[in-house]
């Protein structure tokens, strides 16, 4: 018996493997692709990312996304692991494509909730399997999701 709560998991994550097979697609991405690649892409949306390292000490984040006029600005935790600052720089895209944060907010910063935290998350982890196109180590949840299983079968 699977809980409904692990059915709805592998669900999501399904979804968002499609989800983010389908952007690509739209961008003319083909894997392998990295995070400044897919941002400098949204450029012909009309959509403008300036993504820059930071300490990120004052707040304790890992990342961090504001917009401001046609501008995002995504600040990545500098001292953060290679396969980590990429993770987290595809979390804040993800806050971009999903649609989390827009130019035209008012305020500086988005309001974080626990859901689109978690949304931006699977988002991420999901593009960051398909983009790397590597069937190992960046790979943190594909490789034992239900929906990386039917993915694998599908392709074949
Ligand atoms: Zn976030």
């Amino acid at each position: 018996m699977i809980e409904k709560a692990t059915r709805d998991k592998w669900r999501l994550r399904w979804q968002m493997e499609r989800a983010v097979r389908r952007v690509a697609r739209e961008l003319g991405l083909t894997p392998p692709f990295g995070p400044h690649m897919f941002a400098g892409r949204l450029v012909c949306k009309g959509c403008y990312i300036v993504i820059e390292p930071s300490d990120m000490g004052r707040h304790g984040l890992y990342g961090q996304c504001t917009a401001a006029g046609d501008y995002y600005h995504i600040r990545y935790r500098e001292n953060a692991g290679m396969g980590q600052r990429e993770l987290i720089i595809w979390h804040e895209l993800a806050h971009i494509v999903l649609g989390h944060v827009t130019p035209d907010l008012k305020e500086r910063q988005f309001t974080i909730t626990p859901e689109k935290e978690y949304l931006a998350e699977v988002w991420a982890e999901a593009m960051m399997a398909y983009a790397s196109a590597l069937g190992w180590g960046l790979r943190p949840r594909a490789a034992t999701g239900i929906g990386r299983l039917i993915q694998d079968l599908a392709e074949r």
